[in-house]
């Protein structure tokens, strides 16, 4: 500090104290209020007065007897402590604070001087950037079109579902969905209608997952993908039916398909038994069933074990 006159240094103090926008109070060792600063009658709306007959506890909800005993026996531990906690106001408002606590000897008495910062705009930030994060991160997974996952988050789930299976050795299940002649879809009644019909088609299949960890997505284009942890063959081909039947029975009207309204073709495979599979083997390979399935007419399913 600047050499001045300590009467200089003294109210040049105590005017700072009453300008400064944090709480400055001192507590004694039973936690009754010695001295508050002008900011902590302000914050809290007690008078100097008032606060004369409180104690930390009487203000602090988190903080009794034995708290307090607690801290301040940690102070005479730690010298000084920083802690989140409560403050409720006179009007019963409950206000976040960060309290620096300090241990201070003055004239041979102990005492606690705490500088309490109200930290409410601080926590609103924090949730409202955890909020943020968390939808950039649904959006980051979510197809933009039907709401359901996409892509990114199907190749990380089957990435950790067939990780899962070569340790479990429990069946595990792709299903490949294709809408049949979706390009003259679009090009007949034009590429809006096709959008919705994608929408409808992604709410049926997303309807129809039923297990815990079952996930369906977008795979692309026209493209659904499903993958079924602990289903076996049979499962896989019944949820692979349902799905098609789900589709059809939309009953989208469709002038340049067969059956005059929209379908899909399905492949299926299952690995039933422990293998050391890759995604890119399973999705080939359901690939390949579905490639099956639209050589075969189209509008049916292909189911295959690995
Ligand atoms: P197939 O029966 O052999 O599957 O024939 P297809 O016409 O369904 O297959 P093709 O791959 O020739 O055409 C797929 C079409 O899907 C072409 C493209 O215009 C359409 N498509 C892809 N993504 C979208 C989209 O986001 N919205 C719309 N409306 N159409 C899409
Ligand atoms: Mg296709
Ligand atoms: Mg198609």
């Amino acid at each position: 500090m600047i050499a001045s006159p300590p009467d200089l240094i003294a109210k040049l103090a105590l005017y700072s104290i009453d300008a400064i926008a944090d709480m400055i109070v001192w507590a004694d060792r039973e936690g009754r209020y010695v001295c508050v600063n002008k900011a902590a009658q302000r914050l809290l709306g007690y008078t100097e007065e008032e606060f004369q007959g409180r104690r930390v506890c009487d203000v602090d909800p988190l903080f009794d007897e034995a708290r307090w005993r607690e801290h301040w026996a940690e102070l005479e531990r730690l010298g000084s402590v920083t802690l989140e906690t409560v403050n409720t106001t006179k009007d019963g408002v409950d206000v976040p604070v960060e309290v620096t606590a300090n241990l201070v000897s003055v004239d041979g008495r102990l005492f606690n001087c705490s500088i309490v910062r109200d930290i409410t705009e601080r926590r609103r930030n924090e949730a409202e950037r955890r909020a943020l994060n968390e939808r950039i991160y649904q959006l980051s997974i979510t197809d933009g079109l039907t709401g359901i996952s996409n892509r990114r988050r199907f190749d990380e789930a089957l990435a950790s579902l067939v990780a899962q299976h070569a340790r479990s050795g429990k069946p595990l299940s792709v299903i490949l969905i294709d809408i049949d002649h979706f390009k003259a879809f679009n090009d007949h009644y034009g590429h809006l209608s096709g959008d919705d019909c994608l929408r409808q088609v992604a709410a049926v299949i997303a309807s129809l997952m039923r297990g815990e960890s079952d996930l369906a997505a977008r795979f692309g284009g026209e493209e659904f993908a499903c993958v079924l942890p602990g289903l076996d063959l049979a499962g896989a081909a019944s949820v692979a039916e349902r799905l098609r039947s789900g589709i059809a029975g939309l009953g989208i009207p469709h002038a340049k398909a067969d059956g005059g309204h929209v379908t899909a073709s399905i492949g299926a495979v299952c690995c039933e038994r422990p293998m050391a599979q890759t995604s890119h083997g399973l999705l080939a390979t359901a690939d390949a069933l579905l490639y099956r399935a639209k050589g075969e007419g189209r509008n049916r399913v292909a189911v295959a074990r690995l």
